[in-house]
C-alpha cells in the first residue's frame, strides 16, 4: 500500500494534523518568497524563501486559517530609481468549509487533499497589499527634469525654468489660504 506523498515545502497538509472541533496548532515553516511586478520590474526579497507562521484552527465542518509574514521587496525608487525597499507586514485570515457549496466558505490555497499552500497564499497576500507607487523615501526628491542627476545627491546647478517662479507663488498663495484655516 502506497504512502501518501508529503506536501512540498511551503504547504500544511490539514488532514494530516487530525484536528477536532476546537482544536489549534501554530506551524511554522520556509515558503518560497513572494515578488511582485509593477513598471516593468520585478520587486523581489534578498531571500529565496521567507519565514511564515500559519494557524489552523479546526471547528465543526471546517478550518478558520491564518497567515502570518513579514517581508521585505526590494526593487527601484519611482521618482529617482535608487534603491526602494517596501516592508509588507501579512496578517490574513480564510475559512475553509471542503464540503461547503459556498465558494466564499472555501480558501482557494487549499486543495482536495487540505493541503494549504502557503506561498501561494503569500504571494496573493502581497499582491493585495503592495503600494501602488513605490519610494526610497517620503521625502525623495528625484531627479533634476533636466539634467537627470539624483537631487538627494547634492544641487547639481540647474536653473529652473521660468514656471518654477510662478509655482512658488502658487504656494506662497496657498500657504496663506492654509493659515486662515488654521485660525478658525
Ligand atoms: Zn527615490
Ligand atoms: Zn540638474
Amino acid at each position: 500500500m502506497a504512502t501518501p506523498e508529503p506536501p512540498p515545502a511551503g504547504r500544511i497538509d490539514i488532514a494530516e494534523l487530525r484536528l477536532a472541533p476546537g482544536d489549534v496548532v501554530v506551524r511554522e515553516l520556509q515558503v518560497t518568497a513572494p515578488s511582485y511586478r509593477q513598471s516593468g520590474t520585478t520587486f523581489r526579497t534578498h531571500a529565496e524563501e521567507v519565514a511564515a507562521e500559519v494557524q489552523v484552527a479546526a471547528y465543526d465542518g471546517g478550518y478558520d486559517l491564518s497567515l502570518r509574514v513579514d517581508v521585505e521587496l526590494h526593487g527601484p525608487c519611482a521618482r529617482c530609481l535608487g534603491d526602494a525597499t517596501v516592508p509588507i507586514g501579512i496578517t490574513t485570515r480564510e475559512i475553509h468549509e471542503p464540503a461547503a457549496d459556498d465558494d466564499e466558505l472555501r480558501c482557494g490555497f487549499v486543495d482536495a487533499r487540505l493541503h494549504l499552500d502557503a506561498a501561494a497564499w503569500l504571494q496573493s497576500a502581497v499582491a493585495l497589499e503592495f503600494p501602488q507607487r513605490v519610494l526610497c523615501s517620503d521625502s525623495c526628491t528625484g531627479l533634476c527634469p533636466q539634467c537627470g542627476r539624483q537631487r538627494d545627491d547634492g544641487d547639481c546647478g540647474c536653473v529652473p525654468p521660468e514656471t518654477g517662479s510662478r509655482w512658488e507663488k502658487l504656494r506662497e498663495l496657498r500657504f496663506d489660504d492654509d493659515a486662515g484655516d488654521a485660525g478658525e
